[in-house]
C-alpha cells in the first residue's frame, strides 16, 4: 500500500487535507500521527497577557473587565492584511511557545483573578483557536468548574461539528466576517458559507454573547454596498447581534498599503446602523 493509500482527511475545516503518516495540514496546526489526525498544537502557547474585554473585541460583554487571552501558531486561512500573522501563519518550528496543560491554564487564570476580581475568565485568540479546537473545549470544561468564563475569538471558518463541540462551551465569542463575496473569502484561503453558518449556530446558542467584526481593507471590502450585505444579512439572523466595523494597519502582505480613513470606517458605522442597532467602530 503507498503512503497515498494510507493517508486520512482531517474534518476540521473546508480544506479537508489528506495527510500521511508525519505530515502537517495547510493550518500548521494539525499533524497525522499514528493513524489520527491531532492538533500538534496542542497547549503550544506562543502569546499570553490579560486583555481588557474590550480589546478581544468585545463591546457588551462585562465592560471594564479583563480576560487572560491566550493564543497558540496555526491559521487555516491566508487573509494577506493578517493583523497577527507572526503566529497565525506560523508553525511548530518558526516560533517560540511553552507547554501550558488546560490546568496548567486554569491556575494561571485563578491567579490573575486572586489579584483583580474583574478578570473573569480566558480567551482563546491571537492565531485561530480552531484549528486547535480540543484545547478550546478542555479549558473552557475546566474554566467552568473553576468559575471562569471562555471567550473565543475566531474566523469561524471550521466545520459545524467542530462547532457543535464547542459553542455550549462559550460565553463569549467575536467572530470575523470579512466579507459578504465568496470570492473575498476563497482569496483568503477560507469559506464564506461555513462562517455564515458559525455565525448563525453562536447566535443561536443560549447563553453565548455574540459579536461580529468586520476589518476594513481600502479597496477590498470597503463599499457601502458590501456593508449593507453584511449588515442586513446579520439583522436577519438577530438585530441585536454587536457588528464592530474596524480600521486596518499596513500589515503583512499588505504592509505597503495605506491605513483604512478614520472617517470611511465612521461613515460605514452609519450604513451598518441602518439595519443592527449596536455597532462599534475599532480601531480609530
Ligand atoms: S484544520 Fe488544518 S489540517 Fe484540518 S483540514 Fe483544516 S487546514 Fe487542514
Amino acid at each position: 500500500m503507498s503512503a497515498q493509500d494510507r493517508s486520512i482527511s482531517c474534518t476540521v475545516c473546508h480544506h479537508h487535507c489528506r495527510l500521511s503518516e508525519g505530515q502537517i495540514g495547510f493550518c500548521r496546526a494539525r499533524k497525522c500521527h499514528a493513524g489520527r489526525i491531532l492538533p500538534e498544537n496542542y497547549g503550544h502557547i506562543t502569546s499570553i497577557a490579560v486583555d481588557p474585554v474590550e480589546k478581544k473585541p468585545l463591546a457588551e460583554w462585562h465592560p471594564g473587565c479583563s480576560v487572560l487571552s491566550v493564543g497558540s501558531y496555526g491559521c487555516n486561512m491566508r487573509c494577506p492584511f493578517c493583523q497577527n500573522w507572526q503566529i497565525s501563519q506560523m508553525g511548530r518550528e518558526d516560533v517560540g511557545w511553552r507547554k501550558v496543560s488546560p490546568a496548567e491554564l486554569i491556575a494561571l487564570g485563578l491567579c490573575a483573578r486572586r489579584k483583580d476580581p474583574r478578570m473573569v475568565g480566558l480567551a482563546f485568540t491571537y492565531n485561530e483557536p480552531l484549528v486547535g479546537w480540543e484545547y478550546v473545549r478542555d479549558c473552557a470544561m475546566l474554566a467552568h468548574e473553576r468559575g471562569l468564563e471562555a471567550v473565543l475569538v475566531s474566523n469561524g471558518c471550521v466545520n459545524t461539528e467542530v462547532i457543535d463541540q464547542v459553542a455550549p462551551l462559550i460565553d463569549a465569542a467575536n467572530i470575523d466576517l470579512k466579507s459578504f463575496s465568496a470570492a473575498y473569502y476563497h482569496m483568503c484561503a477560507g469559506d464564506l458559507d461555513l462562517v455564515k453558518r458559525a455565525i448563525t449556530r453562536f447566535a443561536k446558542e443560549k447563553g453565548c454573547h455574540l459579536e461580529v467584526t468586520t476589518l476594513i481593507v481600502p479597496h477590498m471590502n470597503d463599499t457601502p454596498e458590501e456593508i449593507s450585505k453584511i449588515a442586513a444579512w446579520l439583522a436577519s439572523v438577530d438585530s441585536q447581534i454587536v457588528l464592530h466595523i474596524t480600521r486596518f494597519f499596513p500589515r503583512w502582505k499588505l504592509k505597503g498599503q495605506q491605513a483604512t480613513a478614520v472617517q470611511q470606517i465612521k461613515d460605514l458605522a452609519a450604513v451598518a446602523h441602518h439595519y443592527l442597532s449596536h455597532v462599534y467602530t475599532g480601531n480609530c
